[in-house]
């Protein structure tokens, strides 16, 4: 058996679709979305990330600043900047640029990052909506992870699945997403109902002293999100899930994912590739949060 590909650029696309819609209805309010990026110092990954926020938002018609800031920027002097951009009408929505210099406690600063500019769905207050089942500014991840589970068609109501991988921006939030029968937003952002999964959150614990295997085999959908290349293979697999692949390990100058993408696809039904999966959905979520965030600053308290 050779596993249907489970493709993010159709979503993506339906995602873009949406987002140039809504901003087309922002723009008849006199609403124009900026996206500001704080950046400290020059690491690599945060350079490429910005990139390709700014393209993205480019290719849409949203705003995008990258604030660039000294690598030795001081925690208040990052906090004071951002209490600025919070204040800051002209700007909708704020994310800190991952990873930051040593001397940042990067859990303070997206502490204050205002809750209806926290595109990337990591204050506090926004991951507790997600506690609540109501979630508005998720992760992007997270939310690329459920347009995908979504798009697989598998109703998941009580069904098996297990995420291996516990980190605040993805494994907690897509088990907490995929447990709660929750109405949330589809790729185009309307208002939706499903999930209701009985969910196993696997971790470096379960590797460690468990038997990662023993979970994942019992998996109807199995989402990894990890960063070790070939930890999941098509043994460790049950016949016919779904799997969604959030691992990015660049492996002898190859993108790969987590999951061994060879023997996986010979036992699940549906798999998504890496690259050209998750990652492409979630530069779309970032749009779409993007809005999401202008829209709710339009909303009264
Ligand atoms: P993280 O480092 O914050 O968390 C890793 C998680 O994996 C932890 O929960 C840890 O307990 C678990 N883990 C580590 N070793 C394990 C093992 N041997 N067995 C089982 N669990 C183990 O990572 P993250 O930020 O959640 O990212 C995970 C992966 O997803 C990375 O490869 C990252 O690059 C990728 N990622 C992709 C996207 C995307 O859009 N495609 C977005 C974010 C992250």
């Amino acid at each position: 058996m050779s596993a249907k590909l489970l493709e993010g650029a159709p979503i993506a696309e339906a995602v873009k679709a949406k987002v140039k819609e809504d901003l087309a209805a922002l723009a008849k309010q006199g609403v124009q979305p900026k996206l500001v990026a704080v950046m400290l110092g020059a690491n690599p990954g945060a350079v490429a990330y910005a990139k390709m926020q700014r393209r993205a938002c480019e290719e849409v018609g949203i705003g995008f600043e990258l604030m660039e800031m000294p690598e030795d920027t001081t925690q208040d002097g990052l906090e004071k900047a951002i209490c600025k951009l919070n204040d800051d009408g002209s700007v909708s929505s704020v994310i800190l640029q991952m990873p930051v210099p040593p001397q940042i406690d990067a859990r303070a600063v997206q502490n204050i990052i205002a809750q209806r500019k926290d595109v990337d769905g990591v204050n506090p207050a926004n991951m507790g909506l997600i506690v609540f089942g109501r979630p508005r500014l998720a992760p992007c991840t997270a939310l690329s992870v459920m347009s995908l589970a979504k798009a697989s068609g598998m109703d998941v109501y009580g069904k098996e699945v297990v995420v291996v991988g516990h980190s605040e921006i993805v494994g907690k939030p897509v088990a907490l997403l995929l447990v709660d029968a929750y109405a949330t937003r589809d790729e185009c952002g309307k208002t939706d109902k499903m999930a209701g999964a009985t969910v196993t959150t696997c971790h470096i614990g379960t590797s460690q002293r468990g038997d990662l295997a023993s979970h994942t085999k019992r998996a109807d959908m199995l989402v990894v999100a990890v960063g070790r290349a070939g930890l999941v293979n098509g043994d460790m697999i049950k016949a016919g899930a779904v799997v969604i692949d959030v691992g990015i390990n660049r492996v002898e100058g190859k993108i790969v994912g987590d999951v061994d993408f060879e023997t996986a696809k010979e036992v699940a039904s549906q798999i998504t590739p890496v690259p050209g999966g998750v990652g492409v959905v979630t530069t779309a979520m970032l749009l779409r949060n993007t809005v999401e965030a202008a829209q709710w600053q339009l909303e009264g308290a």
